[in-house]
C-alpha cells in the first residue's frame, strides 16, 4: 500500500488506480482553495475549504477523474457592495492520460480542442480542471438577492436600510414659478370681496 502524501490535497495518486481498467477508487476529502480562484468580483478566498467528492477509474488511456466540488465563494453585491456569500457547488470530469497513451488520445482525439490533461509522475493535478469547473460558473454581476434595492443615486445610502428613503426634488422651474406664485394668484381674494358686498 503506497502511502506517499500528495505534495497538495488537489494532487491525486494516480498509482490508486493505476493500470488496471475498470479499478475505481472513491475519495471524499477536503482542500483548501488555490490562489486566484475566481474572478476580479467573486472567487473563493485561498486557503478557504473546499468539499470534494472524487471517483478516479482506471482506463484504457488513463483515468478518468469525475467529481463534485463544493465551497463557499466570496464577493460583493454589484448594487449595494454588500459582502455576498455565495454556495458553489458543481461537477467536473476530466480524463488524465498516461503520457506515453498521450500521442494515440491525440489522434483519436485530433477534432476535439480541449485542453488535455495528462499523469505526471503519477500525479493527477485537479487544481486546472477545478478551476475549469468552478470559475466560469460564478456570476459577472453578483448581487446579494435578486431584487438588490442597491444605492441611493443622489447619496448613496443603502436603500435597503431605508425603503422610504427619498430626496424632496424641486425641479428649478417649477421653484422659478413658487417663488411668483403669491404675486399672481391669490385664491379666495375675488370671493371675499363678493361676500362683502
Ligand atoms: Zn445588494
Ligand atoms: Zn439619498
Amino acid at each position: 500500500m503506497d502511502r506517499n502524501t500528495p505534495a497538495s490535497p488537489l494532487v491525486l495518486d494516480a498509482k490508486e488506480v493505476g493500470r488496471r481498467p475498470g479499478v475505481m477508487r472513491e475519495l471524499n476529502f477536503t482542500a483548501g482553495a488555490p490562489a486566484d480562484f475566481g474572478t476580479d468580483v467573486i472567487g473563493v478566498p485561498e486557503g478557504q475549504s473546499m468539499d470534494l467528492g472524487v471517483r478516479m477509474e482506471s482506463v484504457h488511456e488513463g483515468v478518468l477523474v469525475t467529481g463534485t466540488v463544493s465551497a463557499t465563494a466570496k464577493g460583493a453585491c454589484v448594487r449595494c457592495l454588500d459582502e455576498i456569500d455565495l454556495p458553489v457547488e458543481t461537477t467536473f470530469q476530466e480524463l488524465f492520460v498516461w503520457p506515453d497513451r498521450a500521442k494515440h488520445h491525440r489522434e483519436v482525439d485530433a477534432e476535439s480542442d480541449e485542453e488535455e490533461h495528462f499523469i505526471e509522475d503519477d500525479r493527477i493535478d485537479l487544481e486546472p480542471v477545478l478551476r475549469d469547473a468552478v470559475v466560469p460558473n460564478l456570476p459577472f454581476q453578483p448581487v446579494c438577492r435578486e431584487d438588490c434595492p442597491g444605492l441611493c443615486s443622489q447619496c448613496g445610502a443603502r436603500l435597503e436600510d431605508d425603503p422610504e428613503h427619498h430626496h424632496e426634488q424641486i425641479d428649478p422651474r417649477w421653484a422659478a414659478l413658487e417663488a411668483l406664485q403669491p404675486l399672481v394668484d391669490r385664491p379666495g381674494t375675488e370671493n371675499d370681496e363678493e361676500k362683502r358686498n
